[in-house]
């Protein structure tokens, strides 16, 4: 049973990167989220569900792109291949399956193939990349394609596509630091015969791309202005490609738009089959536009059924250790829930909030706690927690969801849910 369409049921779904903390001194053994003002917050938790819930599993802790991919509905340990893959859809290109992802970096070798400088000298003149890139992006030998677009400054999205690959191959990137070492030819110790065909194609594509920057004229320009020529791509971290199977295949016919400043989380939606959506404004740091991503999430929920806004600050105070900056940055996204409920007070709306992980800020890295969550709509079932807050949303019934649960979960109040059995 797919979706009734004459429901035409909204949810707006805000994801506070990190946003989990646990007990800080000087706020009086309170978490931000629990110090921070925010009475929309609350009133929305009140009047819905809430819970701690789990991104992954019990007790596990997740990246960024792994939490994502399981707030997305999926299971990452079915279909997770590494980083490179994840940055190569951030750069906005679509792999296919049997393709290989890297990570790279623009570097500067001397003749020798020793590396000078892993980044170019931190090369970030967008217009040099851009034409060394287009240069490269493509070319091909026997039948394998290198396939590369640039991310910010000296970094990388690097495919190599053809038949037979393998996706595990040691990095030609000699590592950091290891300036005055040569660039290592991942062959030596290939294992397999795909694997194998990966290294022996990479390291002739890569030469070939270092045959056309030697010389080329963005490199004797660098030259001439005492700058490093980016003459090679170091490659790092090898997968297979990552090819989720579609959102839709899971909830039939459900159009959802992820904005986020943050281009690992579009790049991830669009894995989903989401659309993304950023502005320039839209730092992916403290100083986002709040404001600014509010507006457009109102405006695409004109046009999707769920729409997901990704706030990035909450996490980076916690891997500084900024709590009241983290409470400051839950204040705003109080004020983008006041502002879509002004603007939809006439409408029944679903609102949802969530995190990817904790992002404790004496802890400075991800843990394992789960994040606290609620979801309220007008139909949606009511705990007793009348607070959003760690503590409090531990008393809540999605306690011991998941991420993927919960968003089954507004999928079904959505009505996108299929129906087990008769
Ligand atoms: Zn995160």
């Amino acid at each position: 049973m797919g979706k009734n369409s004459a429901s035409n049921k909204k949810c707006i779904m805000l994801i506070s990167d990190g946003l989990g903390d646990r007990p800080i001194e000087e706020m009086g053994y309170k978490t931000p989220l629990e110090y921070a003002n925010h009475p929309t917050l609350d009133m929305l938790a009140a009047s819905g569900m809430t819970g701690l819930v789990h991104p992954y599993k019990a007790g596990t802790r997740c990246g960024t792109d792994w939490g994502h991919i399981c707030l997305f509905g999926y299971d990452p340990e079915k279909y997770y291949t590494g980083r490179g893959s994840v940055e190569a859809y951030s750069a906005g290109m679509t792999l296919q399956d049997g393709d290989v992802a890297f990570r790279g970096n623009l570097g500067t070798v001397d003749e020798n193939y020793v590396v000078v400088d892993r980044r170019a000298g931190r090369i970030k003149e967008k217009e040099d990349i851009d034409q060394l890139v287009a240069a490269v992006n493509g070319i091909e030998i026997e039948g394998y394609q290198l396939l590369v677009t640039s991310l910010t400054e000296h970094r990388l999205a690097v495919v190599v596509r053809g038949a037979g690959l393998g996706g595990s191959i040691s990095d030609v990137d000699p590592g950091t630091a290891c300036e005055g070492m040569k660039i290592v030819d991942p062959k030596e110790d290939a294992v397999g015969d795909d694997n194998y065909k990966t290294a022996e194609m990479l390291w002739k594509l890569l030469h070939k791309a270092y045959e056309i920057w030697k010389d080329h004229p963005v490199n004797q320009k660098r030259v001439a202005e005492g700058k490093l020529p980016a003459n090679f791509i170091l490659t790092r971290g090898s997968g297979k490609a990552m090819v989720l199977p579609p959102f839709t295949s899971m909830y039939k016919g459900a159009k959802v738009a992820v904005l986020a400043g943050d281009e690992t989380i579009t790049g991830i939606g669009r894995m989903c089959g989401f659309d993304g959506y950023s502005k320039e404004t839209f730092t992916g740091g403290f100083d986002t536009d709040y404001q600014g991503k509010a507006e457009l999430a109102q405006e695409l929920l004109e046009n999707y059924d769920l729409v997901i806004v990704h706030v990035k600050g909450t996490d980076l105070c916690g891997h500084d250790n900024l709590p009241f900056k983290k409470a400051e940055i839950v204040e705003k996204i109080d004020t983008m829930f006041a502002y879509w409920l002004e603007q939809n007070k006439d409408r029944d709306i679903y609102y949802g909030m969530i995190a990817d992980h904790s992002t404790p800020c004496c802890r400075r890295d991800h843990s394992a706690d789960p994040v606290p969550v609620f979801l309220t709509g007008k139909d949606v079932r009511k705990d007793d927690v009348t607070v959003y807050g760690e503590r409090a949303c531990s008393k809540g019934i999605l306690n011991q969801y998941t991420g993927a649960t919960f968003m089954a979960t507004i999928m079904d109040y959505l009505w996108f849910s299929k129906k087990y059995g008769a």
